[in-house]
């Protein structure tokens, strides 16, 4: 008996990405196996949190690493570590910041909404947010004047696809902090692929999801410079405490760490090309249909299904009726356009959602 059966869910294909309130992603049978070994066990904890720092910092070239309960805890947690440092008085003082450099500087094109506002997760630590620049645009000049103000303590910065910026020169805006001595914090959740090209921008802490593009359980993955990255695990006896990573995340985590310095990149990347192409020559044979093959517009090596139908609205609606429950991106449906991504889908349910496009539009 499948556990959807078991436990009364709906079974789901999810073409929709690393979407949370979908399960986000799979794990690999390795992962798996690694986590069911993991629970069973003891552990010194802190022990655990320093080979998950050198496995992270074997596959991203950063100083350090850490495991938090997830990105939007890392947020917090990357945050708060530039208020306290590794000082045991402040770190239990927060989310009071009273006579600390309390200040984040946040592009205001680069507010986003993962479940709930980064603006959140920022103040979650006692921090205020500046915002800079306009809600489409923010200029290195805008920046400059936001960092120029008082008691800031670092910069954040998003690099997401759910930005709706001009793009931003994150390696200018990394250095316009640096010279005024404020850490540089990037938030690139769904870039786990890209995370060696983000800590190249110069930022201090880079944030990653595991469960995203790593396949990892639920984790949040910091990496970045040594003094900052073990003022984030210090955080642990302080508001970490309530986004702490189970034993079984940071073993998950070292797994699919280990699987991704094994496998091949180019061949990975090239099979992911042939899904997409080969689903998109098929959906444009059913009747209406237009379809092509679209790059991700932040640089991640994932391309997408577009498929134009008449009224996406409801085909969208539909296919989530349906049996299994098909989830596709409609962002754009308004414009009749709906997105899939196929990266965890196998053959059979590439062909399930074929089968029920034929069915909805022919
Ligand atoms: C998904 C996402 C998050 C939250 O990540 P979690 O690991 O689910 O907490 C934060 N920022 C961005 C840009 C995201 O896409």
């Amino acid at each position: 008996m499948s556990i959807h059966d078991r436990y009364r869910l709906s079974a789901v294909i999810n073409a929709r990405g690393t979407y949370t309130p979908l399960g986000v992603s799979r794990s690999s049978d390795g992962v798996a196996a690694a986590v069911a070994q993991a629970l069973p066990e003891f552990f010194v904890m802190a022990e655990l949190g320093d080979r998950a720092s050198e496995a992270i910092a074997q596959v991203t070239g950063a100083q350090a690493g850490a495991v938090v309960h997830c990105t939007a805890a890392g947020l917090t947690l990357a945050v708060a570590a530039t208020m306290t440092g590794a000082d045991p008085r402040r770190i239990a003082s927060l989310p009071d910041t009273t006579d600390l450099h309390n200040r984040v500087v946040l592009p205001a094109c680069q507010v986003v909404d993962y479940g709930h506002s980064n603006l959140q997760g920022i103040r979650l630590a006692g921090a205020h947010v500046d915002l800079a620049g306009t809600e489409t645009r923010c200029t290195l000049a805008d920046l400059e004047a936001e960092l120029d103000g008082p008691d800031i303590c670092c910069l954040v910065l998003v690099s997401s696809r759910l930005t709706h910026c001009t793009p931003i020169d994150l390696v200018a805006a990394v250095r316009a902090a640096h010279r005024r001595g404020v850490p540089a914090i990037i938030d690139g959740a769904a870039q786990f692929p890209r995370i060696a090209d983000l800590l190249a921008t110069g930022a201090d802490l880079v944030l990653v999801s595991g469960q995203k593009y790593l396949g990892s359980p639920t984790a949040g993955l910091i990496a970045g410079a040594w003094p900052l990255v073990q003022a984030v695990r210090a955080q642990d006896h302080g508001i970490g405490r309530t986004m702490k990573p189970t034993k079984e995340a940071i073993v998950g985590v070292i797994a699919a760490l280990e699987e991704w310095q094994a496998f091949d990149r180019m061949k990975w990347e090239a099979d992911q090309l042939a899904k997409v192409t080969a689903f998109a020559e098929a959906a444009a044979r059913i009747p209406g249909v237009r379809a092509d093959v679209v790059a991700d517009p932040t640089g991640l090596p994932v391309s997408r299904v577009r498929l134009h139908v008449p009224d996406a609205k409801r085909i969208a609606t539909e296919l989530e009726a349906g049996r299994p429950s098909i989830y596709v991106m409609t962002d754009r449906a308004a414009a009749d356009e709906l997105m899939l991504e196929l990266v965890p889908l196998t053959d059979a349910e590439t062909a399930t959602i074929l089968t029920r496009l034929w069915t909805l539009l022919t």
